[in-house]
């Protein structure tokens, strides 16, 4: 077996995708169970603002500005007791917090956009959409969490929003993180994509799905491979991961080596599915190609088909 650690790059491959540029300081070891109202009177204190998958922008000039203090937000109706504190970044305290105006009653300084828009259109630095990725999932795990799935009560938020408590039986649950295999099967110059149903039209990407419990990485992408395209897949190879706050998962990005070629595509989850040329893929990536395109930069997968693409083969 080769160690492969000390050849491994610098600079990691995850470093490049949306949503992973995050730099606030959790300190989830060190809060206390009124951490949110203490950062709430700090005036340091900066805060996001999610509402329904879409994040609040102050419009300023020709920039968007992600940030509100702690009496900045009063348009918004924030719901301050649903607060999350995200951790400390150089400038203080960073919360996120769920507010209840509608866009249709927002003024026009200020701007509602899916998440997702936000990270496509590339309209915040990568270290805000960092503190969105852990926002806007702690937020959700949050609001789907408000019974305990032990005896059906009622549960607390705690610890700034890193434990809930059961008020019950004091069950403890914790924000959780749901992992997804994503893959790129690869055999000599070919790639194997697919298209799910709501992709925009011409989009073809990865494959990929949930790991299972009791599963490992390598063969989650092994049985995703097969159930989806019954292509067999031998060797896997780890690349990157993703944050994905839609709600709360962990894209883990990975290679697979195809056994077969004969695809046998499932209905249910895809609409199409095809092996791509390297060369195909090349132009794809490069948007010389007619109708047909990759996910955008930001996204996992497109790092993973550009990793192969730029692969010189023999
Ligand atoms: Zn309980």
């Amino acid at each position: 077996m080769t160690f492969t650690l000390f050849d491994a790059p610098q600079q990691e491959a995850s470093q490049f995708v949306g949503f992973a540029g995050n730099v606030i300081e959790r300190l989830s070891e060190q809060r206390s169970d009124d951490a949110v109202e203490i950062a709430l009177v700090d005036p340091a204190a900066r805060m996001i603002a999610v509402r329904s998958g879409r994040i609040y922008l102050k419009v300023i000039g020709e920039d968007l500005d992600p940030f509100y203090s702690p009496n900045g937000m009063d348009l918004l109706g924030p719901r301050l007791q649903h607060a999350v504190l995200l951790g400390r970044d150089s400038a203080g305290p960073v919360l996120a917090v769920p507010v209840g105006t509608e866009p249709d009653d927002l003024p026009e300084t200020i701007k509602a956009i899916d998440f997702r828009s936000v990270y496509v259109q590339g309209l915040l630095n990568t270290e805000a959409l960092g503190a969105l990725a852990q926002g806007a999932a702690l937020l959700a795990w949050h609001s789907s969490h408000r019974f305990c799935g032990r005896c059906g009560s009622k549960t607390e938020m705690r610890a700034g929003g890193y434990k809930r408590v059961c008020t019950g039986c004091e069950t403890e649950s914790f924000p959780r993180t749901d992992p997804v295999a994503i893959m790129l099967a690869v055999q000599e110059d070919r790639c194997l994509l697919g298209r799910s149903p709501h992709f925009p039209e011409g989009m073809y990407s990865c494959l990929a799905g949930f790991v299972e419990p009791g599963e490992t990485i390598e063969n989650a992408v092994r049985r995703e491979t097969m159930e989806e395209a019954g292509i067999r897949v031998g060797r896997v190879a780890y690349h990157s991961s993703q944050p994905w706050p839609f709600p709360y998962s962990l894209m883990i990005g990975c290679h697979g080596e195809a056994l077969n070629d004969d695809i046998c595509m499932d209905d249910d989850e895809l609409e199409a599915c095809r092996w791509f040329t390297q060369s195909e893929v090349r132009a794809m990536l490069r948007g010389e190609t007619e109708g047909l395109f990759v996910p955008p930069p930001g996204a996992i997968a497109n790092h993973l088909i550009k990793a192969w693409a730029n692969l010189e083969l023999n």
